[in-house]
C-alpha cells in the first residue's frame, strides 16, 4: 500500500521517500507536441518499504532502473509508476531511479480543470499548480518534497526554452538547440516549469535583481509598458519581506490569452491579455512576484495551508498599492471585508477543503487576516516578524501552526489578542470583524 503524500491530492505523492535531485533530459517536438524524456531521480528513503511509487500521467514508460539495474517489478497505470526494488528501502539510504518515457503530454484533470503541460498555438507552457507536475516528468508529487533540478531540453531552433533557475548552457545541435538550466534552490514539484515559444528576451533595467521579460517580439512594447513598474515592485518587496530568494526573475508572456497568470519558481507566466497598465493588470504582476517569497521560497507542507501562499500574495497587492501612492492597504481591506460579509460564510481558512482551495475567499480572507494582524500589533512589529518568518523558513516548508507560533510569541503585550484573532480568522467559518485601521 502506497500512502498518499497530501490529503488534498488523492493518489499523488509518496511519503516513504524524498527525491533530493531531479535530472531531466528532455526532447520536445513543438509541431507534434511530442516529448521524450529520461529522468534521473536521486532519492532517499524515509521509511522502510517494499515498494514505492512515482507519479507520471499519460506518458508511456519504456525503461526503469533502480541503482542501474531493472527493478524486481514495475507497473505503470492510472498515473502511478509502482516500483518494487530487489531489496526493501531502508530509512536514510540513498538510491537512484532512472525512467525513460515519451508521448504527447496533456494536462492532469482535476476539480479545477487541468493542470500541468499545456500546448499553446505555437509552443507550450507548464502550469503545474497543484497537481500538474506528473504531466511531464516522473516525480514524488507532494509539496513537502523539495528538491534541486537540472534540465537539459532540446527544442527546434527558433524557439526559446525557459525553465526554472539559471540558464547554464545553450548549444546548437543541427536543427535543434539544447538548453540547460539549473535550479539550485530546493523546489516543490508543482513549481517546476518549462516554457517553449517564439520569444524575444528583454532585460528590464532598474531592478536590484536581474529581471527579464520573454515575449513575442511584436508584443514587446505593451509588455514593457505593463512591466515598467516591476523593478520598483521588486525594491518594495525586498524592503518589506527581505532579500529576493532566488538569483533572477523572469516573466514569460504567451502569445495566447490565458485564464490566469501562474507562478513557478524564479519565473511567472502571463497571457498577453494580462499585460495591462491599469490596477487590474498591475495587481496581478505584484501578486505573481510576491509568490517568489510566499509559495516558492516558503512552500506549504500541505495544500490545506494554501492561504500561506495566496493570502500573502493578495496582501502584497495591497502593500504595493499603498507603497506606490495608490489606495492604502486598509481601504482595500475594508472593501473586501464588506464583500466577504455578503458571501457565504462556510469556509475555514486553515482547511478550506480541496474543492475550495482556490476559492477567492481563501485569497481575500487570508489577506484580511494579515491586515488585521498588522493593525493589532502595529507596523514595526508586523513587518519585523514578517521578515523573520521569511528568513527562518527560506527555501523550506511551512505550516499554519508554525505561522501562528511565530506571530503569537512575537506579539508581546498583544499576545492574547493575536491568539484569539488567529482562532477567529483561521478556524471559524464566520467572518470576524476587521480591527479599525488608522491608515
Ligand atoms: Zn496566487
Amino acid at each position: 500500500m502506497i500512502s498518499d503524500g497530501d490529503p488534498y491530492l488523492a493518489g499523488h505523492g509518496d511519503d516513504t521517500f524524498d527525491v533530493e535531485h531531479y535530472d531531466l533530459g528532455l526532447d520536445y517536438k513543438v509541431a507534434s507536441n511530442h516529448l521524450a524524456g529520461r529522468a534521473t531521480l536521486r532519492c532517499r528513503a524515509l521509511h522502510e518499504a517494499e515498494r514505492f511509487a512515482l507519479d507520471l500521467h499519460g506518458l508511456r514508460v519504456s525503461k526503469v532502473t533502480i541503482d542501474g539495474v531493472a527493478p524486481r517489478k514495475y507497473r505503470h497505470s492510472a498515473g502511478k509508476l509502482l516500483l518494487q526494488p530487489h531489496s526493501r528501502l531502508v530509512p536514510g539510504a540513498g538510491f537512484t531511479v532512472t525512467v525513460t518515457y515519451s508521448g504527447h503530454p496533456t494536462t492532469v484533470p482535476g476539480p479545477h480543470g487541468g493542470a500541468g503541460w499545456e500546448e499553446l498555438t505555437d509552443g507550450a507552457i507548464v502550469a503545474g499548480q497543484p497537481d500538474g507536475a506528473p504531466s511531464w516528468f516522473p516525480c514524488n508529487d507532494r509539496p513537502s518534497n523539495k528538491a534541486t533540478y537540472r534540465f537539459d531540453v532540446a527544442a527546434p531552433a527558433g524557439y526559446r526554452v525557459i525553465a526554472n533557475g539559471a540558464l547554464t548552457d545553450r548549444r546548437p545541435m543541427s536543427s535543434r538547440v539544447l538548453w540547460s538550466y539549473e535550479q539550485r534552490e530546493p523546489m516543490s514539484t508543482y513549481l517546476a516549469t518549462l516554457q517553449v515559444g517564439r520569444y524575444r528576451s528583454t532585460a528590464l533595467p532598474g531592478s536590484p535583481v536581474p529581471m527579464t521579460a520573454e515575449a513575442p517580439a511584436r508584443l514587446t512594447d505593451e509588455v514593457l509598458a505593463a512591466l515598467s513598474r516591476q523593478p520598483e515592485m521588486m525594491r518594495t518587496f525586498v524592503d518589506l519581506f527581505g532579500p529576493y530568494p532566488f538569483g533572477a526573475y523572469t516573466v514569460v508572456v504567451t502569445d495566447d490569452d490565458l485564464e490566469i497568470p501562474v507562478e513557478s519558481q524564479t519565473l511567472s507566466t502571463f497571457g498577453r491579455n494580462h499585460m495591462r497598465t491599469d490596477w487590474a493588470g498591475q495587481r496581478l504582476i505584484a501578486h505573481e512576484l510576491a509568490h517568489q517569497w510566499f509559495g516558492n521560497s516558503l512552500t506549504t507542507a500541505r495544500w490545506q495551508d494554501i492561504w500561506l501562499h495566496e493570502g500573502f500574495a493578495c496582501y502584497s497587492e495591497w502593500l504595493w498599492s499603498e507603497a506606490s501612492g495608490g489606495r492604502a492597504a486598509g481601504r482595500h481591506a475594508s472593501e473586501h471585508w464588506r464583500r466577504l460579509e455578503s458571501s457565504p460564510q462556510d469556509l475555514v481558512l486553515a482547511d478550506p477543503s480541496r474543492p475550495l482551495m482556490f476559492d477567492d475567499r481563501v485569497y481575500k480572507r487570508g489577506a484580511l487576516l494579515l491586515h488585521a494582524l498588522r493593525v493589532t500589533i502595529g507596523d514595526t512589529r508586523f513587518f519585523t516578524l514578517l521578515r523573520q518568518w521569511v528568513a527562518a523558513h527560506r527555501h523550506g516548508s511551512v505550516t499554519t501552526a508554525q505561522f501562528i507560533e511565530r506571530f503569537t510569541e512575537g506579539a508581546g503585550p498583544d499576545r492574547d489578542e493575536v491568539s484569539s484573532l488567529f482562532r477567529a480568522w483561521l478556524l471559524e467559518p464566520q467572518l470576524p470583524p476587521l480591527p479599525r485601521s488608522s491608515r
